[in-house]
């Protein structure tokens, strides 16, 4: 279990104030400028010693991103874009992090955008945080004010201007690039890959897309050293993460926490446990809504991280939103919930995800009545094969995903529901 003094986010429950002299005594805005005169190549080894894996689901290495933005500029300027869309059905820890510690985020912006050679950072938030919005419009007033951003930020011979930008409520804007054209003004659609952002990005020019985890964890990584946050997880997964539980837990909480703990100690430790005890979980869904569920029982040994979910459990850490569900729960209704979800956001540009998030949809309403043929199972689960990896962004492996985490997790129930359905209906015939 990770200790208070380990805590990067040591007010993510605001019982402090979320001012800069709140910040300060904290900790943060300490030294920045020495910080920042450390030089680039100096902060770039350190992210990526500390082995900082992205927070906002897809887990690619922090530093190595930063990495391929350009050392010189060719004439054209460099940005950092922060997502804060946080859109994700279940995620709610980058919201912590705006409401409570917003000057955490703000410095990281300023130290990750000196490194990677950007005057200029956007932070995009999502239309529903209008709360949050203003908490953080008003913390970059206030480091405005206090010169930590503008000309020299925090003394530190670097110019920097912070922009916050609101955007307007849809799903597919979390994606990096969809999120870029938003940001241009344009209606928010993925764009093709290559070329990536950070050959062409925000208006053409070099851009790192990161989450507001990832930055906001850099300072403190600089400050207490790379060794200091890589000596918590296992390798190749290290660090403190914020991890967001919700569903059938007695206490559903938003909790920084060691990387690798295991979930029976998460859920143990800072939820009270399952509701009605171990034998009463069903499923998990470990990392939001885009991963595939669990099996309750296998989820009993898990290790919450990035590699073991994946490889040992064929799911996802993803942006570590923690779904329980007990035995109360409809599992098959649940993940039908979720296809209607992707079948609405869906942006329409590629014939996989436009025609097949509404064509797996309505095959799980049948499933969910139990009126389908067992044969459509397979069927399902091929054409969620077929639209997974064949689109233009990561929306058709959300919408696939889930899919394929009933179906091979709870296939028997949903053969269950058809045989059972079937069954009604040939007595009434009979009856009839
Ligand atoms: Fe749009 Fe879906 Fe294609 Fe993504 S996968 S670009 S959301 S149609």
């Amino acid at each position: 279990m990770l200790h208070d003094k380990d805590r990067i986010f040591s007010n993510l429950y605001g019982m402090q104030p979320c001012t800069l002299e709140g910040a300060r005594t904290r900790g943060h805005w300490d030294n920045t400028g020495d910080l920042i005169k450390k030089g680039r190549d100096w902060i770039i080894k350190q992210i990526k010693d500390s082995g900082l894996r992205g927070r906002g689901g897809a887990g690619f290495p922090t530093g190595l991103k930063w990495s391929f933005m350009p050392k010189e500029s060719d004439g054209r300027p460099s940005y950092l874009v922060v997502n804060a869309d946080e859109s994700e059905p279940g995620t709610c820890k980058d919201r912590e992090i705006i409401r409570h510690e917003p000057h955490t985020l703000i410095e990281g912006c300023l130290i990750a955008s000196f490194a990677m050679g950007a005057n200029a950072c956007y932070i995009y938030i999502r239309g529903e945080y209008v709360r949050e919005k203003e908490i953080l419009q008003q913390a970059i007033d206030e480091a405005y004010d206090a010169h930590l951003l503008g000309k020299n930020a925090a003394h530190s011979n670097w110019d920097f201007d912070l922009y916050l930008h609101h955007g307007a409520g849809a799903y597919i804007c979390g994606e990096e690039t969809a999120l870029l054209e938003s940001l241009e003004g344009k209606k928010g659609m993925p764009r093709m890959k290559p070329p990536f952002p950070a050959g062409a990005g925000l208006y053409g020019c070099p851009t790192t897309v990161n989450n507001v985890e990832s930055i906001a964890v850099v300072p403190t990584i600089l400050r207490r050293g790379a060794d200091w946050f890589a000596g918590f997880g296992r390798p190749n997964n290290t660090g403190t993460k914020i991890f967001a539980i919700s569903g059938h837990v007695n206490f559903p909480c938003v909790v920084e926490e060691s990387m690798s703990i295991s979930f029976k100690e998460l859920i143990e430790t800072h939820c009270g446990g399952i509701r009605g005890g171990w034998e009463n979980l069903k499923a998990v869904i470990p990392g939001g809504a885009s991963v595939p569920c669990v099996r309750g029982e296998d989820m009993q040994n898990a290790l919450m991280d990035f590699d073991y979910l994946k490889t040992e459990l064929g799911s996802g850490l993803g942006t570590a939103a923690i779904i329980v569900m007990d035995q109360s729960t409809d599992i098959i209704k649940a993940i039908w919930r979720l296809s209607k979800f992707y079948k609405h956001e869906s942006c329409g540009q590629c014939t996989p995800c436009r025609e097949g998030t509404g064509w797996m949809m309505r095959v799980m309403e049948r499933l969910v009545a139990g009126t389908a043929e067992v044969r459509e199972i397979d069927m399902l689960f091929d054409v969620s094969k077929q639209v997974e990896g064949h689109t233009i962004c990561a929306l058709g492996d959300a919408a696939a995903w889930p899919i394929q985490g009933l179906i091979r997790n709870f296939r028997a129930e949903i053969e269950e529901r058809i045989q059972k359905k079937t069954s009604q209906r040939l007595h009434a015939v009979a009856a009839a």
